[in-house]
């Protein structure tokens, strides 16, 4: 029987209430599709500052490493907020990812039916099965580019590499094989030389995917079409800047902050799998946490670093039942079952 060894960074604030509904069902998962996963802890951002004095020891990154993949909470809180730069917890969330060679950054942006009236933008816009996965570049161009300060100026450079581009090209190709097989690469190629080469390198890679649809689309003209039609899209790949912007848009078209899940990937099996949410420091301890963010991005995982995608398939449509008649305070209705964090992980493994 296939193991699985995964590494878990519970982190910080409501990190470990959550991270503990989604091991519960990842467990449940297990059973119901034949594997097995074995767990290790370890510690990142402000409880590795207490424990150990920085936010990332040198233990959590071996164990990441030995691991098939690693399940996130969150991290940070007002405990830490007057930590030097670079000793505080949102450092470990970086060094991780520096360190485990994360250059693929995937945030879908879905819409689960039963929470539609949560979108800021019109039903008739997002439609029924609004689905999009952005994929960012995420270790390269102007957040990582030769910076600098003059007398009376400062700048920035956006550099990208052909080989940096084709690679997170290739991450976007292969996932828009296993889905509607139409490819969004957004750039500004009508102004920037480096947005040009990726224009180049993108088109030039196509050749090996005659399946996959592509097309280009200036960043400023993306940002218009997600809230004009939003269904138009598939898959995005773009820039690191430009992704950071573009999937915080898009993220919010599938409404509430707590059920938004993303993924890390490094080119290998190993991915980093965490909400896109913070450790929400207001509401740790209450047991009120929405868990599904985290029980989405353990869903990704299946998928993207352990080949189980029926696994997958069934941690989303269970949680898109449950749904229906059960919610977390963040996402609560009028008639719903109101259910606490730990209510809302076994809801999700009955149904699985
Ligand atoms: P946050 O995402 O933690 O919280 C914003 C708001 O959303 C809060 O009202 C919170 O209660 C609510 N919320 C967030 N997740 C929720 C969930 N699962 N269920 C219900 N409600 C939820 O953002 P913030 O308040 O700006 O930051 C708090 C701390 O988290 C800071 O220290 C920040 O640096 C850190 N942070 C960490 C990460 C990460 O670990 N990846 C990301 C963002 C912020």
């Amino acid at each position: 029987m296939q193991n699985y060894k995964i590494t878990l960074l519970k982190g910080d604030g409501i990190g470990p209430e959550i991270v503990d509904q989604a091991v519960k069902v990842l467990d449940r998962a297990a059973d119901k599709f034949g594997f097995t996963v074995t767990y290790d802890e370890a510690l990142l951002g402000g409880c590795a500052i207490d424990a150990t004095g920085v936010p990332l020891p040198d233990e959590t990154v071996a164990k990441c490493k030995a691991s098939d993949s690693v399940i996130l909470g969150a991290v940070g809180g007002p405990k830490w907020d007057n930590q030097p730069g670079n000793n505080r917890p949102e450092a470990g969330l970086l060094g991780i990812r520096g360190a485990l060679g994360l250059f693929a950054n995937l945030r879908p942006s879905v819409i689960f039916g039963p929470l539609k009236s949560a979108s800021p933008i019109k039903d008739d816009i997002i439609g029924d099965n609004m689905d999009i996965m952005i994929v960012r570049e995420l270790t390269g161009g102007i957040y990582f580019g030769e910076r600098g300060r003059g007398d009376d100026c400062a700048w920035d450079t956006e550099k990208y590499s052909v080989a940096e581009v084709e690679r997170i090209a290739r991450v976007a190709f292969d996932l828009a094989m296993k889905r509607n097989k139409k490819l969004t690469s957004v750039d500004k190629a009508n102004v920037l030389e480096s947005s040009r080469l990726w224009r180049e390198t993108v088109i030039r890679l196509s050749a090996e995917y005659p399946e996959v649809e592509l097309n280009h689309m200036y960043v400023d003209n993306c940002a218009m079409q997600l809230v004009r039609n939003p269904k138009q899209f598939d898959v995005i790949v773009t820039s690191n800047i430009f992704g950071d912007i573009l999937s915080d848009e898009a993220s919010m078209i599938a409404g509430s902050i707590g059920m938004l899940a993303s993924a890390s990937l490094s080119g290998g099996k190993l991915g980093l799998y965490e909400p896109i949410h913070g450790s929400a420091p207001d509401i740790a301890g209450l047991g009120i946490a929405n868990p599904l963010a985290t029980i989405l991005s353990v869903a990704m995982m299946l998928r993207y670093s352990l080949a189980q995608p029926e696994a997958a398939q069934a941690i989303e449509d269970a949680v898109s039942e449950v749904l229906k008649t059960n919610r977390t305070p963040d996402i609560y209705e009028e008639g719903m079952n109101k259910v606490s964090c730990e209510q809302m992980g076994d809801l999700v493994c009955q149904m699985l």
